[in-house]
């Protein structure tokens, strides 16, 4: 595996590959890589010629600086990984590569960055929208993957992309998860051993949820949940919500024909745990 570490080498590197009009794969990561992050390699690497996977820990799209203080670094065994899974470069830029100077643009993305982790954390999708379509101007994929762990995130970046004529096709893929249904994430590896064991309570949750979808309301199935989660003390719900898949717009009344999925964000003594799951 090749690792870049400017847009300049980087950009000389890919020309070569347009020139022989190979499609290049995108998986953008902060790193702290795990099987959820190579499953995207791992498409990537089926459905092109080249796959480019990026690890930059993107400042502004912390809105907290405890969790971007905390945010894991590893980039050793990432790279193991990365060569485990024959990816073909890695782009590891700093800081001042990505940002020469700061972009201070305003998305308006609509409804569906508004809503949930939008809500919750302000600018995160903003900073999400500048550091992606950075990375889309200096790479130039053909195909970017993305995971629906980030459901919001995906369709924001499928809005970026529309909004601004980006020639990529942004390819969603499914959530992975751990042998008891724990969303894989970087931030699991900050959980305590015993809040390790609690988390898997988050999914089995959103499982009786969608089992619950077809015969009770909506508003029951909220109620619902924020008991099931209070249960357990050392949880804290920050939201959980039904939507409809395309818009996010909060689902009041089921109606025929439409997609719904449900979100969850939970505090898990300091960690921040979020996952969704399609309900029809
Ligand atoms: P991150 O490094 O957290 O920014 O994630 C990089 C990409 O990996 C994003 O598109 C995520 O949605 C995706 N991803 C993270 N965790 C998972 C998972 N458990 N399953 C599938 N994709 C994931």
């Amino acid at each position: 595996m090749e690792i870049i570490k400017t847009v300049i080498e980087l950009n000389k590197r890919l020309k070569e590959e347009i020139e022989t009009n190979n499609s290049i794969g995108f998986v953008p990561t902060m790193g702290a890589l795990h099987q959820g992050h190579l499953s995207l390699i791992e498409k990537a690497k089926e459905e092109n010629n080249i796959v480019v996977c990026s690890i930059f820990v993107n400042p502004i799209q912390f809105n907290n600086p405890e969790d971007f203080d905390n945010y894991p670094l590893t980039i050793d065994s990432d790279m193991q990984k990365l060569e485990n899974y024959d990816c073909d470069i890695l782009f590891l830029p700093s800081v001042k590569e990505i940002y020469p100077r700061a972009d201070n643009t305003i998305y308006d993305f609509g409804d569906i960055e508004k809503v949930m982790e939008g809500e919750k954390r302000p600018g995160h999708f903003n900073g999400v929208a500048i550091v992606v379509k950075r990375l889309f101007e200096i790479v130039k994929p053909n195909k970017s993957y993305f995971g629906k762990k980030d459901y919001q995130q995906y369709l924001v970046i499928k809005e970026l992309v529309k909004k601004f004529d980006i020639d990529t096709n942004i390819i969603g893929c499914d959530i992975i998860r751990e042998f008891d249904g724990l969303a894989m994430s970087s931030r699991n590896m900050r959980l305590t051993d015993s809040e390790r064991k609690l988390a898997s309570i988050i999914y089995q949750t959103l499982i009786k949820a969608k089992e619950k979808f077809n015969n009770t309301s909506i508003e029951k199935i909220k109620k619902w949940v924020e008991t099931e989660i209070s249960n357990t003390p050392e949880m804290e719900m920050e939201y959980f919500e039904i939507a409809e898949a395309e818009t996010l717009k909060a689902a009041l009344q089921k109606q025929n024909n439409v997609k719904y999925r449900c979100f969850i964000a939970v505090f898990l003594g300091k960690v921040r745990l979020i996952d969704n799951i399609e309900l029809n």
